[in-house]
């Protein structure tokens, strides 16, 4: 199926809101931009084949500004210029730069008359005449700045200029807005030829230079000589109207990433108060029970190293469907006693699709700007995609679970809904992989269960399991976090409660063991 068809097909059937859909990138539209856009490179004679093509783009503040260059034959110069000035288009004409040129206009940047005499001197070297390419006429700061003592005008009344008079390609633009600078403009064959020629020690070989110069300008040689600079209007408006649509795609995630954060905080006070243990009958459990299933369904983020990272996008799908699967078969959903929870629960599904939705639409997004620089390349013959790589970046951004805000995203949203329901795994003894209580906290800032620190302490192991200094035997009474005991008794009853029992169990064990055991066993057997 055409990219085209699968985006329209996608915006349709996601069930999107109609201010999304808006926000679209216009696949379409861009597509007859584009069209418009091969259309006037043809009208104004832009060939591959016949000229060499350099394409840039910039951008001024929020205007995208493509600037195309072409190097042209004599011929080509006449055609294209004809075809712009019908079309009425601001361009700017000059002719191209050699390597002989610049080695003239250093020596032509020198004024006094000494570096005259010695300019003099090189040109009659050898031959005695001037090489075509040393007359090249070429722009540089000093033909410009003698423009106002000779301007073309006079010159063209000087005994120099008697014969046909060369092309005069100035083409003013008086307007502030152009791309061009008014120096490069204003650069004329006629004033740098000129101003060459009427340098008084270089008189002598005139006939010589201007006879050559007219062989350079012969409109039948194919060699590019001038290179034409232009703006054109289709493909500005192509990068205008995408830079706009990105842009607007960039504010929209935005906006969701504040929505989503404010969905987070009124779910987090629903489930605060219906799982508060000053609550009767409250949901603490159940509410425990959904987030471990959330947190180790995966669905946005993958920590498993193998696959670390985002999840795509269809990966992400796949794992909230398990993860409903899985609410459904606890049946966790009828558990819940209070009332608000059913709510909060709806709301927290409704969060994930949410979710779910901006990113996939933002994805579509990012392959809808891939696809449509791509197309405009492949019909233009530019290299749009990789000259102006700010517009990828941009796009780039646009996917809310891909950007480095959305992995921050996901973890405030975990992070502050455990907070509300803390998992058992985050006060666990590392001995005995149960609760920690009674918690016994070493002076190196370890936990460990009390039962396990007295175990320890029996067998004279003075090192703490998990950093190696010597603490275990100075714990006392005066280790026992009391805070987090009552916080545990709190938000871990049932486990506190299975721990209890074990510990006395055990106790029991200790002092009674050799007798009690073998009775119980009997007693089984009996
Ligand atoms: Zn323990
Ligand atoms: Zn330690």
């Amino acid at each position: 199926m055409k990219f085209a068809k699968t985006f329209q097909k996608v915006l349709s059937e996601e069930t999107l809101p109609p201010e999304w859909v808006d926000k679209a990138i216009q696949y379409k539209a861009l597509k007859k931009i584009i069209n418009k856009t091969v259309t006037e490179l043809e009208s104004v004679g832009v060939s591959r084949d016949e000229m060499t093509i350099d394409y840039e783009i910039s951008k001024l503040q929020r205007r995208m500004r493509p600037v195309l260059r072409m190097n042209v034959s004599p011929l080509a110069e006449s055609l294209i210029k004809g075809k712009l000035d019908s079309l009425g288009y601001k361009y700017n004409i000059k002719p191209l730069q050699t390597q002989e040129t610049e080695d003239l206009d250093e020596v032509l940047e020198e004024t006094d008359e000494l570096q005259n005499e010695r300019l003099v001197s090189s040109l009659h070297s050898d031959s005695g005449t001037i090489n075509n390419d040393d007359v090249t006429p070429n722009k540089s700061e000093s033909t410009l700045s003698s423009q106002t003592s000779a301007p073309p005008s006079m010159v063209k009344d000087s005994s120099v200029y008697k014969e046909p008079a060369l092309p005069t390609i100035i083409h003013e633009i008086d307007d502030d807005e152009s791309f061009l600078d008014q120096a490069s403009v204003q650069t004329s064959i006629v004033a740098s030829v000129a101003d060459y020629l009427s340098t008084p020690l270089a008189r002598e070989p005139t006939s010589v230079s201007v006879s050559s110069l007219m062989t350079a300008l012969n409109p039948f040689d194919d060699k590019p000589f001038y290179e034409i600079t232009v703006s054109l209007h289709e493909d500005a408006k192509f990068f205008q109207t995408l830079y706009e649509e990105i842009e607007a795609l960039n504010d929209f995630s935005d906006e969701r990433e504040n929505e989503i954060m404010q969905w987070v905080e009124k779910i987090a006070s629903i489930v605060a108060h219906a799982s508060s243990p000053d609550v009767k009958k409250n949901d603490l459990y159940v509410w425990r029970q959904i987030f471990q299933i959330y947190i180790d369904s995966q669905i946005f983020f993958s920590t498993i190293e193998r696959s670390a990272g985002a999840n795509s996008n269809a990966v992400s799908r796949i794992r909230y469907g398990k993860f409903l699967e899985k609410i459904e078969e606890e049946q966790l959903v009828t558990r819940f006693k209070q009332k608000e929870s059913l709510a909060g629960f709806m709301e927290f599904k409704e969060l994930n699709e949410s979710i779910l939705k901006v990113a996939n639409f933002q994805t579509m997004n990012i392959m809808a700007i891939s696809k449509i620089l791509k197309k405009f390349d492949k019909r233009t013959h530019f290299k749009s995609k990789q000259m102006f790589p700010e517009l990828i970046q941009r796009s780039e951004q646009l996917n809310i679970l891909q950007n480095s805000m959305g992995r921050d995203l996901c973890t405030i949203m975990t992070n502050r809904l455990l907070n509300i329901v803390p998992q058992v795994e985050d006060y666990t003894c590392p001995i005995c992989c149960s609760v920690a209580y009674k918690p016994i906290r070493l002076n190196c800032g370890h936990l460990f269960c009390v039962r396990c620190l007295v175990k320890l302490q029996r067998k004279g192991e003075d090192r703490c399991p998990l950093c190696r200094q010597d603490v275990v035997m100075k714990a006392d009474e005066g280790n026992l976090d009391v805070s987090l005991m009552e916080y545990l008794k709190l938000y871990f009853p049932k486990e506190v409660k299975i721990k209890q029992a074990e510990n006395e169990k055990e106790i029991f064990k200790e002092q009674f063991g050799s007798v009690v055991d073998p009775d119980a066993k009997a007693c089984v057997i009996v």
